[in-house]
């Protein structure tokens, strides 16, 4: 089969390998979609650590296609995935934290992941129920859209939006665009996002935005906005560290900031610690998300149609390469590879 692999920074190419096979408790997946992430391109440039030779892809959709001995699936079942293996005993596990468990491995990065025709799901994987059935009716760039869905839920989860509370969302990417698409979900508003070009800012208001606001003018706007009182909940869904003194600023007393986005190795930001004490503002970061949020983004993707205009470039599995060097010149939202 045709797959994708990732050999080290600045070089992946596509390539024949063999078709995988499941063994006792494994599932192959033919896949339908994989989205690339942001996370995937910091890969690319040497910014975050991924296994040599590995197949990328951690936010795939597809496909039941053989089951091995034992595994709970059905052939033809359409599918989204958590593509997290974890130990399932330490305390983070326990507690429902997969994602922060210590020995945890993620396809795309440590094992194969979804930039091929077919991928072999681990059967721990298979066994802790990461295998989430979806709807079918849903295209599959957006059923791929369920792993980045997942994180944004946490982050709006962890920074207590909810209804009639005001945000801002500090970056108009793809995951910026997701975070406005679930705060206006989640009944939230006013709503803010700050971004720097003009289109991303014209996306934004078209997603339902209350406001869109260059870094320059975000404070007074964002005053504007909420009667002087700038915002209980702030997402930075942009990884410059150059981005947390706005972030920082456009919190209100009380407020929670999220560091959404990675960071490149040893970023770092001086704080006044009186904005944490005396005004008491809460930061904290949320980075992949709890299993019970991938059910949750499972049954909202087909309920959320705005989320079609976040997934502009779509690629053949043919031209996967091409979508890490167009995320590098940042054209368009988010990419997909259509298999
Ligand atoms: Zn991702
Ligand atoms: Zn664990």
């Amino acid at each position: 089969m045709h797959a994708l692999r990732f050999y080290e920074p600045g070089r992946v190419a596509v390539v024949d390998v063999p078709e995988p096979h499941a063994g006792p408790g494994e599932v192959v997946l033919k896949l339908h979609a994989t989205g690339l992430c942001n996370s995937d391109v910091r890969v690319y440039l040497g910014e975050k650590k991924a296994a040599a030779g590995v197949i990328p892809g951690h936010e795939l959709s597809g496909e039941v296609a053989e089951v091995g001995q034992g595994a709970d699936a059905r052939v033809g079942e359409v599918i989204g995935l958590c593509p997290i293996l974890c130990c399932g005993r330490c305390s983070f596990c326990r507690d429902g934290f997969r994602n922060r468990c210590p020995s945890r491995k993620t396809l795309g990065y440590d094992l194969d992941g979804g930039i091929a025709e077919y991928v072999r799901v681990p059967r721990e994987l298979v066994a802790m129920g990461h295998l989430l059935p979806m709807d079918p009716a849903t295209p599959a760039h957006l059923r791929a859209l369920l792993e980045p869905f997942a994180c944004v839920l946490n982050s709006i989860e962890s920074l207590q939006v909810s209804a009639g509370n005001a945000m801002a969302i500090v970056g108009g990417g793809p995951m910026g665009l997701l975070h406005l698409i679930a705060a206006r979900a989640w009944g939230a508003g006013p709503i803010m996002v700050v971004e720097p070009d003009a289109g991303r800012r014209a996306v934004a208001l078209e997603l339902g935005a209350d406001a869109v606001a260059a870094p320059e003018e975000a404070l007074t706007l964002g005053r504007d906005l909420t009667g002087g009182e700038l915002f209980p909940a702030v997402a930075v869904a942009v990884g410059f560290a150059e981005a947390i003194p706005l972030a920082l600023d456009l919190a209100r007393r009380l407020g929670w900031v999220n560091l959404f986005a990675g960071f490149p190795p040893s970023s770092s930001h001086v704080l006044d610690l009186n904005r944490v004490h005396y005004d008491e503002v809460r930061i904290f970061g949320t980075q992949n998300a709890p299993f019970h949020l991938y059910g949750k983004a499972a049954r909202l993707i087909p309920r959320l149609p705005a989320l079609d205009r976040v997934v502009t470039n779509r690629y053949t599995l043919a031209n996967a390469a091409e979508a890490y060097t167009a995320r590098l010149g940042k054209d368009g939202l988010k990419s997909a590879v259509l298999m």
